[in-house]
């Protein structure tokens, strides 16, 4: 895969990131910043950074020094233009909707999306701005659901809990034609195992909180821009951000509107956290990959489990699609277990497993998503989304394959 890697190569680039900024004393960290004001000794210069003429730093809601070589980091992992940083995943994702659509607009949506973006899209509805959910693993049920004020597509790259995977690159191509937005929510795949721009995405949404950060200790999220998309034919564009080069003008009104305005502003200590997290982020991602494998494996294997979602398998649908796009399948699965085991009791039994939410932790994280995360959607939505009742999610972590293996089987025996 992937023509769009930053070269040089992924670990290289987010390790000398800050550096290449050059941090104040020569510190190989970006420092915390904590100030929210910053001086000027001529206040002229206050004026032309406020008037958009001069680079720098007016207020914390809107920028800061640590958050912003984050958002250097980001950009290169991405292979984008510019990235803003928001105070969790979901506020990257709210912003850019927020943002960028007006009432009348429509959105067309994977169906199969994380829980809270799903809620989040249909709070959107009440506002007038309409989302249709479609299953993206098929690119023509996008192009059906398109209508003439269909302004954004959004698709999340492995969908959370059931693992289906979109048509990435066709749907690119179907948004290209059609000068739509295409956002990508990259979290479940990252930038380590996928690059979104490699498919004509035009927005990347990362939840920082997730494999980036890695430990489960900060909140953060990402909104990254290509390069790819013109906006100069986007009608809700305000005049005063039709500034710089055409292809940022978008992430331009984002930070406007979403960050400035709305207000979701990532603070300069969970930017450092996240930032030192990140930096073991691909040893991190191809462990957990390569333990979800070899669990999913010995999941389908074993006589108590009735199905494994997980793209690395031959029997997964898209299988065939995850192997061309990916460059691993991802840490994340999902297993249904035979009528007779209680999910609950297995899950109780599980010693190193933890009965949690949150996924990108080091550590293996399992929950029962019916009745959990995925409760408040009640059962037609869960239906449609093809969550079953008896659904286990699995958060692989890094722990040493042989010991979680070692626990699925004592717990399933
Ligand atoms: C967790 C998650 C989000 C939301 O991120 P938060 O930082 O928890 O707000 C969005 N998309 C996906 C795919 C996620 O897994």
């Amino acid at each position: 895969m992937s023509t769009d890697k930053p070269s040089p190569h992924f670990d290289t680039v987010n390790l000398h990131s800050d550096r290449s900024d050059k941090p104040e004393h020569g510190a190989l960290h970006k420092p915390i910043h904590t100030s929210i004001a910053f001086e000027y000794a001529d206040s002229r210069e206050l004026a032309a950074v406020f008037q958009g003429k001069q680079a720098g730093y007016n207020y914390g809601r809107q920028q800061n020094p640590t958050v912003n070589a984050l958002q250097n980091r980001i950009t290169r992992m991405e292979g984008g233009v510019a990235s803003v940083a928001f105070a969790t995943g979901m506020a990257a994702i709210g912003s850019i909707l927020f943002s960028l659509l007006k009432q009348g607009d429509h959105v067309v949506s994977s169906a199969y999306l994380f829980g809270n973006t799903n809620s989040l899209f249909n709070t959107f509805g009440n506002l007038g701005i309409d989302v249709s959910f479609v299953d993206a693993t098929d690119v023509s049920n996008i192009e059906k659901a398109i209508t003439p004020n269909t302004k954004l597509v959004f698709v999340e790259t492995i969908a959370n809990p059931v693992t289906q995977v979109a048509d990435l690159a066709k749907i690119g191509a179907l948004c290209a034609a059609k000068r739509l937005v295409y956002v990508v929510d990259n979290t479940i795949t990252t930038p380590c195992l996928f690059s979104p721009k490699s498919v004509g995405a035009s927005l990347i949404v990362n939840s920082l909180s997730k494999y980036f950060g890695g430990h489960g200790d900060a909140l953060g999220g990402a909104v990254t821009e290509t390069g790819l998309f013109d906006w100069s034919g986007f009608p809700n564009l305000y005049e005063n951000y039709k500034t710089g080069p055409t292809s940022q003008w978008g992430l331009t009104q984002i930070k406007k509107k979403g960050l400035r305005d709305f207000g979701a502003t990532l603070s300069p200590e969970a930017a450092h956290t996240l930032a030192v997290g990140s930096e073991t982020m691909s040893l991190r991602v191809k462990r957990a990959s390569d333990n979800a494998l070899a669990l999913a494996r010995f999941c389908e294997e074993h006589p108590r489990v009735r199905t494994v979602n997980y793209p690395g398998l031959a029997s997964h649908p898209q299988h065939a699609l995850a192997t061309k796009l990916f460059e691993q399948y991802g840490a994340l699965m999902s297993i249904e277990l035979d009528d007779e085991v209680d999910c609950f009791d297995f899950l109780n039994r599980l010693q190193y497993v933890v009965s949690s939410s949150n996924l990108g932790d080091t550590r293996t994280l399992a929950i029962p998503v019916a009745h959990t995360i995925f409760y408040e959607m009640g059962p037609q939505r869960r239906a449609s989304m093809g969550i079953p009742d008896s659904l286990i999610r699995i958060a692989v972590g890094i722990e040493h394959i042989d010991d979680l293996i070692a626990d699925f089987s004592q717990a399933l025996a």
